[in-house]
């Protein structure tokens, strides 16, 4: 009975993964998306370091940066998941903890030597993500201009303009960078 095939015929998910902080997320983390959807039918989008927020490298909430990275997608043929994924400090646990928080996936995009030893190890398919225009397209170098009040608007989505606009994104960034007599940073 053809109905009996039903099950069996059905296209299996090609469901993928991909991590990085997006502290903002920008054109280069845009691009590599970009070029997995055309391989992928899901990508499940890991927020690193999700806990962190209001610091010099890490100025935006989990919060704000699942907005900048599903606005900026909108537009691209691919279902995503974007799920926030809180530092362990356990890397023998690390792949377990990520399993935890997120969809099943079969292979994981990166170019991170230590993600990519840990799912490998974890028997992941790891799939090589490449650079594009490093120098400019760099977290690093949009909080450096950010803060020198340079021109960063043309390295990220105009979706991440408008969150970092809409959260004073740049006044946070100046004024938990700032040095003073009292500590910026909270302790705990
Ligand atoms: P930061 O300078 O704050 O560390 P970043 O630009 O390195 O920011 P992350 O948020 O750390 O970006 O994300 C890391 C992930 O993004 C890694 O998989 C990395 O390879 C990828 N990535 C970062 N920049 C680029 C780029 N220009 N082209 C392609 N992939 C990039
Ligand atoms: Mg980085």
């Amino acid at each position: 009975m053809a109905g009996n095939n039903h099950k069996s015929k059905k296209k299996q998910i090609n469901r993928a993964f991909y991590i990085g902080r997006f502290q903002p997320f920008h054109n280069g983390h845009l691009k590599v998306i970009s070029e997995i959807s055309k391989d992928v039918d899901e990508l499940v989008i890991g927020i690193g370091s999700a806990q962190l927020s209001h610091t010099p490298e890490n100025p935006f909430t989990a919060g704000e940066r699942i907005m900048m990275i599903s606005r900026s997608l909108e537009k691209l043929d691919l279902y995503t998941y974007v799920i926030p994924i809180s530092d362990i400090y356990r890397n023998a646990l690390w792949v377990a903890h990520v399993e935890s928080m997120t969809p099943p996936f079969s292979h994981a995009y990166t170019n991170n030597p230590l993600v990519s030893r840990l799912f490998s190890e974890a028997s992941y398919d790891v799939r090589y993500s490449p650079m594009y225009n490093r120098s400019a397209f760099s977290g690093t170098e949009i909080r450096r201009r950010m803060l020198a009040g340079e021109n960063w608007q043309q390295l990220v989505p105009p979706a991440v303009v408008n969150v970092v606009e809409e959260v004073r994104g740049v006044e946070r960034l100046n004024q938990v960078s700032m040095k003073g007599d009292i500590e910026s940073v909270l302790e705990y």
